[in-house]
């Protein structure tokens, strides 16, 4: 049986400890897990704290394996949006930001979804027109070439947020969770995203959590979904594992068990590197390797 090695693919989203919830790797053991697999890097979201600082710091130990961090705009941040955070995690030393997360765990949308008492930090007025503070943060990640992510958007704010993008003139917004349940995309939701130049990502969390995992309530996606879905742009689409999360496999073992599933759905190998390799390694800002996808049989 053919198998996908996991040699010089980057893995944009992992949660590792120190984090609030328990998780499976720290950065420390990821960097490490990189190192023996073969992958390239890694970067590091935490839903609470700002993780370039730290990328910094485990790049210095591992100076081979590409370690980035991230800021995610939840309450930690401040009831809104913060620009001037985003700012300062772009100003600091080793340049590691290289991606801001718009409102996840407390976005107002899953606070309405939860039923939870605080509205949550918005990313659209009443009207549906993206808040000046969502503007101000796209043109700090516009101007330092990084992406800025939709983080736990509805769908008709991940299409107001796109298009505001585009006019930002934002090369990297992208997509998130685009195949996970409760943020799941509809097909002309997705369609939109292409035209307006968003990048898209698929979890590979999304297709094994649900009943009897840590995420009980999460409805699992379908391989087929996932392969409809990429089928749609698979120039713009790219593939992580989302997971960290205890109690879940390691996130170099969903990655691989995910780039082997779709093999053995079809996806080619070039495909695969396409959305493991080069439009990760574009999103970074890091040169594409030349060295070919290992495949034994
Ligand atoms: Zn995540």
């Amino acid at each position: 049986m053919s198998k996908i090695t996991l040699n010089g693919c980057l893995d944009l989203h992992i949660h590792c400890h120190p984090d609030v919830k328990e998780r499976s790797v720290n950065d420390i053991s990821m960097a490490q897990y990189c190192i023996d697999s073969g992958m390239r890097g890694f970067l590091i979201k935490s839903h609470d704290w700002s993780t370039h600082d730290r990328a910094s710091i485990a790049k210095t130990l591992f100076p081979e394996c590409e370690i980035f961090g991230s800021l995610c705009m939840n309450l930690s941040h401040g009831p809104r949006v913060n620009p001037f955070a985003v700012s300062q995690a772009v100003k600091t030393w080793g340049n590691s930001c290289r991606c801001v997360w718009l409102p996840t765990r407390e976005s107002a949308f899953d606070m309405k979804r939860n039923y939870a008492k605080h509205p949550g930090i918005p990313v659209v007025d009443a009207y549906g027109n993206v808040l000046p503070e969502v503007i101000k943060t796209m043109e700090i990640c516009a101007e330092a070439d990084i992406i800025l992510a939709s983080g736990h958007s509805s769908n008709e704010e991940t299409v107001a947020l796109a298009q505001a993008a585009k006019e930002v003139g934002l090369r990297k917004f992208v997509v998130t969770h685009a195949t996970s349940d409760p943020w799941m995309l509809s097909l002309d939701t997705l369609k939109k995203c292409f035209a307006l130049g968003a990048y898209v990502e698929h979890a590979y969390v999304a297709l094994i959590w649900g009943p009897e995992t840590p995420f009980p309530h999460y409805k699992p996606c379908s391989i087929e979904r996932i392969l409809e879905y990429i089928a749609v742009c698979p120039e713009r689409t790219f593939l992580t594992s989302d997971l960290g999360t205890a109690g879940l496999p390691a996130p170099h073992d969903g990655m691989a068990a995910f780039m082997n599933l779709l093999y053995t759905y079809g996806i080619s190998t070039k495909s695969i590197d396409h959305m493991t390799k080069t439009v990760p390694a574009m999103l970074m800002n890091l040169k594409e390797q030349t060295t070919r996808q290992e495949q034994t049989t």
